[in-house]
């Protein structure tokens, strides 16, 4: 069968891949160490547990409006205005399945063939498709590691033309952990200032989890004059653990949000409803749950670094928040491992998969190879046990 365009080269998602592969290693009694996937490993807070069940017993099963439902709009809103420090309303609010699914909608409403996204990498692996599928073309813009993995304003303005549609920065960064600062915000944001037909889409969608600080630094709060070309995009997956409901949403104008609304309605119709009752109801209640969450990865960050600090040649890239270590292998590329010629990134993570049963992501899918992204989502026993591997895999080379 003729597929479409669009789906012709398309490959499934790696993350769930891999989830899919530790799953069976998993089945099959293999003592699997997952630190591929983004999302960790407990449950979902109390209080929006209980609220999704009072949601189901209360009805909130019917259809929602297709922006999202009021009160959580305006919830959603209020808590904007504070951390962004400029009024939001309810209109302002676009909310969907998911964080993912608000990319996709945005990209769809915005871009058409000819347009370009600008993609400082390494990227979300998920950036790349999801602009695709709009018909736009990707310009990646390779960050430095003397830079922190950050664009500088230089290289964002020397990127930039007149078919540049959006900018798309991610901070905290999947998957690096560096988080902008307020000054580097605001010096990219004196660039897009001279650049009025560039829209510029945040993703913050790990913005809780910092290690210091209450939320991490955004570009709305520096650069508040840039509001109506930039849309703020996050979601419930990280912060509040809640990867499976499918909760995500946008800050943005009142204009684009009817535009994505009525995308939604013709697609998926809106978000679902339980949930967003259920989140709305309860996410004001999960502030000593997101504490105690950013102990346990610090926890498990720096049980990570010590052992891995002793390896000599990995270059190590201390995260600031999210869960992701970016280790910098280049030194091990070309050596060999029980004789194997590691020949890549791609390499060291299959020999790790194979041989040491730890499963971590390599850069090339983040379209920066060199380096292995560590999520470290795990129990401590496990993030122990992965650190014991890590350091005798690469002891071993
Ligand atoms: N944005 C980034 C940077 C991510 O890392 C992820 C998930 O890994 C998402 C968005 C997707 O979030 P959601 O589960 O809300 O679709």
């Amino acid at each position: 069968m003729k597929l479409s365009h669009r789906v012709a080269d398309l490959k499934p998602s790696v993350g769930f891949e891999l989830l899919n592969i530790a799953n069976q290693m998993k089945e099959q009694g293999e003592d699997v160490v997952s630190l591929a996937i983004g999302e960790l490993q407990w449950k979902t807070y109390l209080p929006i547990r209980r609220a999704g069940q009072k949601a189901i017993e209360e009805g909130y099963t019917k259809y929602s409006p297709s922006a999202g439902q009021k009160a959580l709009r305006k919830k959603l809103a209020q808590q904007a205005s504070q951390q962004f420090s400029i009024p939001f309303d309810c209109e302002n609010v676009f909310i969907s399945n998911g964080c993912k699914y608000v990319l996709y909608v945005l990209f769809q409403s915005l871009c058409d063939k000819g347009d370009e996204v600008l993609l400082p990498a390494p990227y979300w692996m998920s950036y790349p498709p999801l602009i695709n599928f709009s018909g736009a073309s990707l310009k990646v813009v390779p960050t430095q590691a003397e830079q922190s993995f950050k664009i500088t304003p230089e290289e964002l303005e020397k990127n930039i033309n007149h078919n540049t549609k959006v900018f798309l920065l991610n901070s905290p960064n999947n998957p690096t952990s560096v988080i902008y600062t307020q000054k580097e915000l605001k010096a990219l944001g004196e660039i897009l200032k001279r650049y009025p037909h560039v829209i510029t889409v945040v993703d913050s969608i790990y913005d809780r989890l910092v290690f210091e600080g209450k939320y991490a630094p955004h570009l709305l709060n520096v650069q508040p004059d840039l509001r109506d070309r930039i849309l703020a995009v996050s979601g419930a997956s990280k912060n509040y653990l809640m990867t499976g409901w499918r909760l995500g949403w946008l800050f943005g104008p009142k204009e684009l949000v009817k535009v994505f609304s009525s995308f939604q309605s013709q697609t998926v119709s809106c978000a679902n409803s339980i949930v967003q009752r259920a989140f709305e109801q309860s996410f004001e209640e999960c502030e000593e749950d997101i504490k105690e969450i950013i102990q346990k990865l610090i926890k498990s960050r720096n049980i990570l670094l010590e052992k891995l600090d002793r390896v000599s040649s990995l270059k190590l890239f201390p995260s600031e928040g999210a869960f992701y270590l970016w280790l910098g292998v280049k030194a091990f590329i070309g050596k060999k491992y029980k004789g194997r010629i590691l020949h890549s990134s791609k390499d060291i993570m299959e020999e790790l998969l194979k041989d040491k049963k730890l499963l971590c992501i390599c850069g090339e899918e983040f379209g920066m190879p060199g380096y292995i992204r560590l999520s470290y989502v795990a129990e401590e026993d496990a993030i122990k046990k992965a650190a014991v591997r890590l350091q005798e895999f690469f002891s071993e080379i």
